[in-house]
This record gives structure tokens, sequence and C-alpha cells, in this order.
């Protein structure tokens, strides 16, 4: 498909947009919304952008019942210039076709949906807030739309884009965060659906999260779920530890979301000639470097927090504080280079950032 054959519809009732300072995470949404269908005989086609609408979809829905769905999280920012920036997209739709593979959902054109993706916050720049942290949180899904309650994969599909205006994560500066170590729950085991970013493994997860806050947590350590000793990830972050001067992180191992933020990370850590490791890395592992003292720093790693400090963890009913219960100086490092970097503050050696818009040209 060629991005001139996206149709688009321009919104004839443009909202009202949030105060900067009253955003919250994925609440408010933009004018414009990007839709394409696919069917067996077609493929994916009818591309268009419209006006931000509510779906007219049949009940009998196939993803409504076997949760037959992907979806991906980026986002873009605006400089200090005025221009918007995607950060790593590409990265996201790759990662897009791996999960499509995996919930036997029909490939999607990379390519196209980048040019239609950058179409369409063009179209809303305006949206794109400009205060510091703040940012335009864009949520691209894939639903399955045959009404049909066999189980088998859908003959139909829905891609969507939508885009969400939303605040700065810390309100005041980078803030460490308590987190238990789940030891009733799994998230995800090998061979299952871990790797892929899929409503369904959000759900599974509630319940461990929704257990843990009413004792102050705001997140848990997810173990295997098979031995139950080895770190996976923190939440819905993919999480790292800094151990006598060695940064680690669990490896990908079948059962582990590669976070597009987690490879930010990895490269940065290369290139500044930190020691890291992708590895196995158990519970006890951690607890020991605790009681020698060379667990350093721990954090986890997102697109909406981009760096998450760990201050403490509870495991087994023991308390383990994390550099004091404060911010790392290495976890700062990481998170002031890729923010900066986001936001064009500082140069971007690895071509991360793919312009949206360029600044408006003098005499123009
Ligand atoms: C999305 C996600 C991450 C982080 O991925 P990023 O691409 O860095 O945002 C980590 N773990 C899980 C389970 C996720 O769904």
């Amino acid at each position: 498909m060629e991005v001139q054959s996206i149709q688009v519809e321009k919104n004839t009732a443009p909202k009202e947009k949030p105060m900067t300072d009253q955003l919250e995470f994925g609440r408010a949404f933009t004018d414009h919304m990007f839709v394409m269908d696919y069917s067996d005989e077609l493929g994916w086609h009818n591309a268009k952008i419209q006006p931000y609408q509510p779906l007219s979809i049949d009940p009998s829905s196939m993803v409504f019942h076997y949760g037959q769905s992907v979806f991906e999280g980026l986002k873009a920012f605006r400089t200090e210039s005025g221009e918007v920036q995607l950060f790593r997209p590409t990265k996201n739709f790759e990662r897009m076709n791996k999960s499509n593979e995996r919930l036997v959902i029909p490939e999607i054109d990379e390519e196209f949906v980048l040019q239609a993706l950058i179409k369409l916050v063009e179209i809303d720049k305006d949206w794109v807030p400009g205060a510091d942290g703040t940012s335009l949180y864009i949520r691209p899904f894939i639903i399955a739309t045959e009404p049909f309650l066999g189980v088998a994969p859908s003959r139909n599909y829905k891609f969507i884009i939508i885009l969400s205006p939303v605040g700065s994560y810390y309100k005041e500066g980078i803030d460490p965060v308590k987190i238990a170590v789940e030891s009733k729950f799994v998230r995800a085991v090998k061979g299952g659906t871990g790797e892929a970013k899929t409503g369904g493994n959000y759900a599974a997860g509630l319940k461990g999260q929704e257990d843990v806050a009413k004792d102050g947590y705001s997140q848990v350590l997810w173990l295997d779920g098979v031995d139950r000793k080895y770190i996976e990830e923190v939440g819905s972050m993919n999480v790292f530890f800094k151990i006598n001067g060695e940064v680690i992180t669990p490896a990908l191992n079948g059962s582990i979301l590669p976070g597009v933020t987690r490879d930010s990370v990895l490269q940065l850590l290369q290139h500044w000639n930190i020691p890291v490791s992708e590895r196995r890395v158990s519970m006890q592992e951690l607890a020991d470097a605790h009681a020698d003292g060379t667990l350093e720093e721990a954090f986890g790693s997102g697109t909406a927090a981009v760096i998450s400090p760990i201050g403490l963890l509870c495991w087994d009913g023991k308390d383990y504080h994390i550099n004091n219960g404060e911010t790392g100086e290495l976890s700062k490092k990481i998170y002031d280079t890729i923010t900066g970097i986001q936001y064009g503050k500082l140069e971007d050696p690895f071509n991360w950032n793919i312009q949206v818009t360029q600044k408006a040209k003098v005499n123009q």
C-alpha cells in the first residue's frame, strides 16, 4: 500500500486540549486516529485517518472472547526548537510483527504503518505538548473482529493507532519505588506469550499487582514460572541490577518482553564501556550481593517512565534497601541521556530519532 492511498477525513469539531499541567497518562486523546482493516480476501486495506471516535463492532467479535490482540507503546517528543520527533518507532513495528506471529495475526507492512503514523502525528502535531517531561504517547493495536465464537484465528482484523498527550511521569524528579517479589503468581512462562505484547499478559498480571498495592508496593518483581527463582521483569518493565560495577539484566529467554528501552540502555552501557551482561540472575544472587554490599543499583526500564529506580525490594517478608532508597548515579545518568536524546537536547549518536516535522523554514 502507498501512503498516498491513505484517505484523510479531517475532524471539523476539534476538541479543546487539556492543560499541560493536568495531563494524566492515557486519559485524553487527540482529534484523529488511524484505522485499517484486514480480510483474507483483501489483506490490509481501507487505510484512513479519521476523527477520533468510538468503534462500532459486533459483540461476537473474536477479540472479546479469546483475546486475540496485540499492542505497542511509543512516544513522540517536542524539541526545544518546536520540532516533533519519534523515538525508535521502527523497533515497535518490528516487535508488533513478532507479536502478530505469536498471536496468529497477519503481518503488517512496517514501512507503511510507520509512514501512516508519521502522517497521523503530523496532522495532530499541535497535540504534542511542549513542557518538560511531557510527550505524545502512541498506541498502535490490532484486534480480531470476525463475528464468530469458534476458537480459531480470526479472518478479520482492525489495526488502529490512537494518540494521547501525557504529562511528566515524575512530578518532582525521578523517584525510587518499593517493589514486592511475587511468590504466588507468575506473569508468563517460556513457550507462552510473555515475549509478545498482548493484552492477556496484562490481565494475568493484575492480581499480583493488586495484592501488593494494599501493602504500599507500587509493583511486583516477577520470577520465572518454572523454578520461581530467576528474575524476569518488574511490573510491565524490564529490569536491571548493578552489582559490583557490572550491570546485569535477565537474558531474553522466551518469557521476557524485549523492551525497546531495554535495548537502548544496553546500547548506551556498551557505548560507555560499562561492563554489562544479559544472563540469568536469581533472587538469591541479589540477596547475597545485598548482604556483601555489592548490590549498588536496581531499576526498571520502559517507554512510560524510561527508568524507574527500585529503592526497596521485599522478598519472603524481608526488606532489602537498595542505595539507601535513593536514585543511583548510573540510573540517573541513563535517564538523563535517553530523555536528553528524546527531547533533542543531546546528540543522537545512534540515530534513534525520526523527524515528524521540520521547524518552519525562514521566508516560507
Ligand atoms: C512494553 C513492555 C516492556 C517495555 O518495553 P518498552 O519497549 O521499553 O516500552 C517491558 N515489559 C513488558 C511486559 C511490556 O509489556
